[in-house]
């Protein structure tokens, strides 16, 4: 089916799946969903009633027993009627005890009832489906489970609460009021009256596009909450790097994920400082070398130092700049690098303080912070930089909470784009007609994002990264 199509084939089957994770727990929570909910779930459920005749938001205390009469378990059910449950469907939630063998049974008798194993995302995408959420929430539900951050959790729910909707329909309201304005002044003119002045369509449409730009720019900050930012330690050997990696993490409220079992020259450990996701990389030590072995570990120092977002180059604060410039010189940059110069061992360097300063080299100038990694004085001080550095520092409105996906970046730059068209071809002075097309374009194009115009590749492509049971 072509892009641009909307398809809203509502499903009439009845799904299940375990909604918690599997494994050991004190509750298991099974989901069913579909028009034969409640009739399916009563061929298995013995409580005080049958189910069906229990109105919504009740629960009810019984025994799930296989279609073979064998007991399973003794469980809650909970019911919720169409259309005021997450699904917009009959729902019934079994909550059993959280063993791996109960839950699994009480699924196969479900299934066995007369459901069907739900796929992938299978209950959100009836709740987009039946309009009970539109895709942008959606997709919020699975980036709100997959939140490693507290700023990617803040920035999923507020695109889950409607905020990346709200903005969308603002925006496609505003291609909409142009194009009838291009119409209307299109009518007025065949009378030979001018409605609006082409400057100030051009101003919206600027407006527009500006906006857009703004919104699609706010990915890579939306990029660093999801994926974290890399940082490489890299500096001359003894200079204290393994130290300072160390002094980070225990800076660190919470060590995200031990990089288990490194054959690389590298160790790596994700951790949040100032709710930021970092992944902090330990290099090799850095200085020329004769040896050719030495060199070839250097050699992938530097490569993986230069892979790296944010890149410390730490030193030892008596050695003076010269011994900062010299590293610095062995790694190649470049503008989407952020530097910061560490001089450690202040507690050794007599006169220096622990904080921050600049440092001119080459065409640059770039951040200096003085700490020692022994005593960890300074150190918070370079979380703070190494938090500034990846821009996320400012205070976060409901306006500037970031995008979080590829697929909305994507849309978003095609709006910008298609409405720089039409910019110009009312610079050129091409017709209304004309400068409408790409706006509409624009407008159809926005449409995805919240699933006003969708098709079924992007559903199955959306839906197919959520867990099974969401
Ligand atoms: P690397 O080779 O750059 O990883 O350096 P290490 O972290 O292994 O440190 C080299 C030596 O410097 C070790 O003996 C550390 O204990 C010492 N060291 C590291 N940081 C400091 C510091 O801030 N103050 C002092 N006094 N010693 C430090």
């Amino acid at each position: 089916m072509p892009p641009g199509v909307t398809v809203k084939i509502l499903p009439d089957d009845t799904i299940a799946a375990l909604a918690t994770p599997p494994g050991e727990g004190a509750i298991a929570v099974i989901r069913l969903s579909g028009a034969r909910a409640l009739e399916i779930a009563d061929r298995v459920f013995r409580g005080r009633r049958p189910l069906a005749s229990a109105r919504g938001f009740t629960v009810h205390h019984g025994k799930i027993l296989a279609l073979t009469g064998e007991e399973i378990d003794e469980c809650l059910a909970t019911v919720f009627r169409a259309p005021r449950s997450y699904t917009g469907e009959d729902v019934v939630e079994v909550s059993c005890h959280g063993g791996l063998l109960v839950s699994r049974g009480v699924l196969g008798a479900l299934i066995a009832a007369g459901s069907r194993e739900a796929a992938p995302g299978e209950f959100t995408r009836r709740a987009f489906l039946n309009g009970k959420m539109d895709l942008s929430r959606a997709e919020a539900v699975a980036a709100l489970i997959a939140a490693r951050t507290d700023r990617a959790r803040r920035a999923s729910l507020g695109q889950l609460n409607g905020r990346l909707a709200g903005e969308i329909g603002k925006l496609r309201e505003g291609m909409k009021r142009l194009c009838s304005l291009l119409e209307l002044d299109l009518d007025f003119a065949e009378e030979g009256l001018t409605v609006v002045t082409p400057d100030e369509i051009e101003r919206k449409m600027e407006e527009l596009r500006a906006r857009l730009d703004e919104m699609s720019a706010s990915f890579t900050r939306g990029r660093m909450y999801r994926d974290g930012i890399s940082v490489a330690i890299t500096g001359p050997p003894n200079a204290g790097k393994s130290s300072l990696f160390n002094a980070l993490l225990r800076e660190s409220r919470a060590i995200v994920t031990p990089v288990a079992g490194t054959t690389r020259d590298y160790i790596e450990e994700s951790v949040t400082l100032g709710g930021v996701l970092f992944s902090l990389r330990d290099t090799a030590g850095l200085r020329e070398a004769d040896d050719p072995v030495e060199q070839a570990g250097i050699a992938r120092a530097v490569e993986s130092a230069s892979e790296a977002d944010i890149i410390l180059i730490v030193t030892d604060a008596r050695s003076g700049p010269e011994e900062a410039e010299r590293t610095f010189a062995l790694i190649p940059t470049d503008e989407h690098h952020r530097l910061i110069f560490v001089a450690n061992k202040i507690d050794l360097a007599a006169g220096r303080a622990a904080g921050l300063g600049r440092i001119a080299l080459g065409k640059g100038e770039y951040v200096t912070v003085s700490l020692s990694a022994l005593t960890g004085e300074g150190v918070h001080e370079l979380t703070g930089a190494m938090v500034n550095a990846t821009g996320a520092d400012g205070v976060e409105t409901d306006e500037s909470l970031p995008i979080l996906s590829e697929r909305h970046e994507r849309i978003l730059r095609k709006g910008a784009r298609l409405i720089e068209g039409a910019i110009q071809s009312l610079r050129d002075g091409l017709t209304n007609e004309f400068v409408a097309i790409d706006i509409r374009e624009a407008l159809s194009a926005l449409g995805e994002i919240t699933g006003e115009v969708t098709s079924e590749d992007i559903l199955n492509t959306i839906f197919s990264e959520f867990c099974i049971g969401k």
